[in-house]
């Protein structure tokens, strides 16, 4: 036993869901312990997933601006080149830090960390196969399930982390590709050939859906994939892959319509499957205690995070939901909350969704789409950002705000934004959507002179009004 036996909660798996519950129950006063396999703390999010790319987007943002936007600055120098080893090397070194930096707030709220593989005994007792080859068992009156999600994979497809890739691989290759095809077009497909494609590699994307990131507004979509196409990114929509044959020379692909008819061939040198993310829970034992779960493995759970076992709650990516690190950690705090006695709260109509290309894409609330099908009468506002005089002072002047608002009442609905810096602006919306504000209440907001926000201020006026500077 870990000497931990009176847990009140005890938490398995350390990602973003899992370590937020951990901190936020012994904050309320909860014995807690967490247990995680990896070896790390931050699960996928810190350790294979929003923290690496992050790094990597940005160094390689760095290379294409020295290459395409320094000069126009007037910023001139005789040669630049990649130096990959150091470009992992820092994208590493951002990853421990953070890790490391969990323990440190582990330790801080006296959260009891346990290594190891955890799997159910009854609802109550985890037997954890420790690291050094031993047994502990963790018990606990509450249990919470975060044990993520993994990488899907495709029918007839093996990856190898080598040529054939997932995220993971993609996130430590040992040389830039000449030919990077890209399986998928959500978005970590379109942040991942980003990184590579920025640095040289040639990026094909297949997608088998007639669209790319189907949880964008159409418009925006279509600005979007416009702007990656400008980028040098092709794009293969409609279209499925059948095959894919790897030699010592790199990978040949069988691509079919997806409605099927002739079929063609693609060569890569590295092929990168992201065709989304499975939920993680083999080996947990969840069959053995009688947790429902649906069809695709995600653990059912009311709004209370709890499962159909007393006891025994789950969060983030492991439960339906957008499969989003901030997402899972609102459901952390949220039921940690409801199990102390409190009351929790997420809104998942309300999530920020973030594409971090550049420029970027976010939204929050509804699409154009969403809201026509609900039958709601409705306004439109817009300001592109070749008009927000920022935007043209750093001549970084691509994108648009779009604004949904009822037509009735000009509450807001929904907010679009593709700029540089989109994924910071967007939460001036989320707190707007939070609060039922209407576009009104944006515009009469006095926004800093000269930023990229004032395109949001001056959409709003766009949508009960008219704006100022278009
Ligand atoms: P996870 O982060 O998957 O953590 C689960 C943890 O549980 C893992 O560490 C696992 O080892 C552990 N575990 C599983 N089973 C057991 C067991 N039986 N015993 C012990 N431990 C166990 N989201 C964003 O919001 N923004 C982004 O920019 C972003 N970028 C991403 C980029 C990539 C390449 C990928 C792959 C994902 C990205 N995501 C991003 C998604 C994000 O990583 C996930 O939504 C998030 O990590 C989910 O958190 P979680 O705590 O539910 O699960």
């Amino acid at each position: 036993s870990s000497g931990s036996d009176d847990n009140d909660v005890v938490v398995i798996g350390g990602g973003p869901g899992g370590y937020v519950a951990a901190i936020k129950a012994a904050q309320l006063g909860l014995k807690t312990t967490c247990i995680e396999k990896r070896g790390t703390l931050g699960g996928t999010c810190l350790n294979v997933g929003c923290i690496p790319s992050k790094a990597l987007l940005h160094s390689s943002h760095m290379y294409h601006e020295a290459t395409h936007a320094f000069a126009n600055h007037g910023v001139k120098f005789s040669s630049v080149e990649v130096d990959l080893p150091a470009m992992m090397a820092q994208k590493d070194k951002a990853v421990a830090n953070l890790t490391r930096g969990i323990e440190g707030l582990f330790k801080k709220n006296k959260v009891n960390y346990v290594k190891g593989y955890g799997k159910f005994i009854s609802p109550s007792e985890i037997s954890v196969d420790t690291p050094d080859g031993g047994t502990a068992i963790v018990k606990g009156k509450n249990i919470i399930v975060a044990t993520g999600s993994d990488v899907k994979s495709l029918p007839g497809i093996t990856i190898d982390e080598k040529r054939i890739v997932s995220s993971t691989g993609a996130l430590a290759l040992s040389a830039i590709p000449r030919k990077l095809v890209v399986i998928g077009a959500g978005y970590i497909g379109l942040e991942m050939g980003s990184v590579w494609g920025r640095i040289g590699s040639e990026i094909t994307v297949v997608e088998f859906a007639p669209d790319i990131v189907p949880t964008l507004d159409g418009e925006i979509r279509k600005q979007f994939q416009r702007s990656l196409e400008k980028q040098g990114m092709k794009f293969m929509l409609k279209t499925k892959v059948v095959g894919v044959d790897t030699s010592e020379n790199g990978v040949k692909l069988t691509l079919e319509p997806a409605a099927g008819g002739e079929q063609t061939t693609l060569e890569a040198d590295v092929v990168l499957v992201s065709a989304g993310r499975t939920p993680f829970t083999a080996g947990l034992g969840l069959d053995k205690i009688g947790v429902e779960t649906d069809k695709i493995g995600r653990i059912l759970v009311n709004e209370r995070f709890a499962s159909n076992v007393p006891g025994v709650f789950a969060i983030g990516d492991v439960i339906p939901g957008p499969m989003l690190a901030h997402k899972a950690e609102e459901d952390g705090v949220a039921c940690v909350e409801f199990i102390a006695g409190k009351v929790g709260h997420v809104d998942y109509d309300k999530v920020p969704g973030v594409v971090y290309t550049h420029p970027e894409v976010a939204s929050v609330g509804k699409t154009e789409e969403q809201v026509k099908a609900l039958g709601v009468n409705y306004r439109v506002g817009k300001f592109p950002f070749m008009a927000n005089s920022r935007a043209k002072a750093i001549d970084d002047a691509e994108g648009l705000v779009k604004i949904l608002a009822e037509k009735e009442t000009d509450k807001i609905l929904g907010v679009h934004i593709m700029a540089p810096n989109a994924g910071e602006l967007i939460h001036e919306a989320a707190i707007a959507l939070q609060y039922d504000a209407s576009s009104e209440d944006i515009a009469r907001v006095c926004h800093a002179h000269p930023t990229m926000s004032e395109a949001l201020k001056e959409a709003a006026m766009a949508t009960y009004d008219k704006p100022i500077h278009i």
